[in-house]
This record gives C-alpha cells, structure tokens and sequence, in this order.
C-alpha cells in the first residue's frame, strides 16, 4: 500500500528503492521513540503540484529537532526541493508526504544523539480517517503530560499514546477516541485537533496540550476571514452538550465531521455545519480551485524547487 517495488524514497541524500531502505537494528530511534516527523500533503492544482503550506512544515521539523536535541543539517529549501522531486520521481501529484529525521547509528545509551538520518516517502493516501462523520470516543488515555515531553513537537515516541488510545476507542465500536488533557480539558484526537461549534462560534483547545497543527491555523484564519469568530479555550467534555457541531482537522484527515462523542449525538447533519462550510473552502485552497490569498501564493511560491 505505502511503496511497490517501483518506489522511490530520500534517504541520507540519495533516491532509492524504498524497499531496499533499512535501518539498524540497534538504532537508537526504534529503541526509544527518539525520532521527529512530519505529516505534509501535495495536491494536484491548476498550476501543477504544489505541496501545501510546505515551509510551516518543515520548520516545524526543524523545530521537532531542536526540541528533542537531534542535530539536523538540511535547510527548509533543501527539504522543499528534495520533496518535489520526489514527487516527480515517483509519478505523484496528489500525495501524503513523510518525512522523518531519526537517529539510525546503533547507539544503546539515552544521550542526544551526534548525527542523524532522513527518510522522506510519499504516497498516494486518501482522507485518514475516510469521508463519512466519526463516532467519537472520550478516552481514558490523556494525552502526555507537557512538562513531559514537548508536546508540541512532532516525536514519534509521543505516537504510542496515539496508537493506543485510537485502538482503544476502536475496540469499543467507535471511529476514533477524543483525548483529554491532565486537568481534564478536552485536548484533540490522536492524529487531528478538535473544534465544536455553538451559537455560530467556533471553540478550540489553546496551547497546552496539544500539537497546535497547521490544518488547525489554516481553518482558524479561513474562518475569521468569512467572519467567523473562533475562540481558543479550555473546556471540559461536559461543556460539550450545548455543542450543535463538531469537527477534526488534521493533514492526513483534512476537515472530517464528527456525528456523536459518546452518548452525544449532534442533531444537525455536518453537511449543515460550519465545519462542513469550512471543509469546503479548505478543499478549495488546497486544490488551488480559489483565488489564493497573495501570502498564501507567496510561501508557496518561496518554496518552489529552485531549477
Ligand atoms: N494533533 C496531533 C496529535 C497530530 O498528530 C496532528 C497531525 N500532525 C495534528 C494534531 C494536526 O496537525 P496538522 O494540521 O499540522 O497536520
């Protein structure tokens, strides 16, 4: 599903069959989690492909890195360029993006690491969490304590909270879990913030304990743009019942609807919602279909593969 034996991927400067990459099996990244990622999409659009908001991405990477003490040489244009290429390489246009930046020399102690390594795949992926709206889960699961581990890096080890929190809440019957925070505030899900809407408002998790995603930035400014208000705030799940809509947001799941969060069943259809008004005009500006703000053009345009 993610490569065929036609398959290129980046790794360590060069393009390679992604079948043949491999990784020691006394890595310190597969024994400890230490590793950082990125989630990023291109997207076919009138002026061929174009990687979506591509330099917020890779410095966040970079900020991943610095986060976690990993030493990382590339340079956001580098990334960027490496990215379409590999695009072009393998035939993609529309396409989930991963980079990851480990530390692959077998190294057994719990010392920052002195050198890294970067894998970049693609693939061709439809909305993560599919098209229809979710039938969330509260989990029992909080998301990491933020004088843990920095929350708002993209770590992979931070991902096994993810992972069983979302296994969880599907061997329960749902689509997905909904992870509080430590003080019991609603955070996000495992992979996508969460927004609700009430009163033609929409409400969202600040800073805290929550990867602050850029799907989440992208859909607060499109919002205020169409006049809506949007408040970041914390909020416990109870405050949730007077809630007429929700939504999640994420790069792999773009803007996904959300039916019900336990017993609370939201009366009005998505498709009513704002977050479904919302989904659309994200759609629009990723596909490029409209008029794109000058800086949204911009930075997509800072970003191009320099010839
Ligand atoms: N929260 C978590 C925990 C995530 O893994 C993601 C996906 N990167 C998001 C939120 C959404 O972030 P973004 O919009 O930047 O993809």
């Amino acid at each position: 599903m993610y490569f065929n034996p036609d398959t290129l991927a980046f790794v360590d400067g060069e393009f390679i069959k992604a079948e043949v990459a491999q990784v020691s099996a006394y890595a310190q990244s597969l024994h400890y989690g230490y590793a950082v990622f990125e989630g990023i999409r291109a997207y076919a659009t009138p002026a061929g492909t174009r990687i979506f908001k591509a330099g917020e991405h890779y410095e966040r990477l970079h900020y991943s890195c610095r986060s976690i003490g990993l030493p990382f040489g590339y340079s956001v244009e580098e990334l960027t360029a490496i990215t379409y290429q590999l695009l072009e390489k393998n035939g993609l246009a529309d396409a989930y993006i991963r980079p990851l930046v480990y530390a692959g020399a077998p190294n057994m102690t719990l010392k920052h690491a002195s050198s890294s390594n970067l894998l970049v795949a693609v693939w061709d992926w439809g909305k993560y969490l599919g098209e229809q709206s979710l039938r969330l889960s509260i989990s029992p699961y909080q998301r990491p304590n933020p004088l843990a581990v920095p929350i708002e890096a993209k770590v992979s080890g931070h991902y096994v909270n993810s992972i069983i929190a979302s296994s969880e809440a599907r061997s329960r019957g749902f689509d997905e879990a909904l992870l509080l925070d430590m003080n019991g505030y609603v955070a996000e899900g495992p992979g996508a913030n969460f927004f609700f809407e009430q009163g033609g408002e929409l409400f969202t998790a600040p800073q805290g304990s929550i990867l602050r995603g850029i799907t989440r930035n992208t859909i607060i400014e499109l919002a205020r743009e169409a006049g809506i208000r949007v408040t970041e705030k914390f909020f416990t799940p109870d405050e949730l019942q007077g809630a007429t809509g929700a939504f999640f947001t994420g790069t792999a799941a773009e803007v996904v609807g959300i039916a019900a969060i336990d017993e609370l069943e939201f009366r009005t259809p998505f498709a009513e919602t704002l977050g479904a008004r919302l989904a659309e005009s994200y759609r629009a500006l990723v596909t490029g279909e409209t008029d794109q703000k000058a800086r949204h053009a911009e930075l997509v345009e800072a970003f191009l593969p320099r010839k």
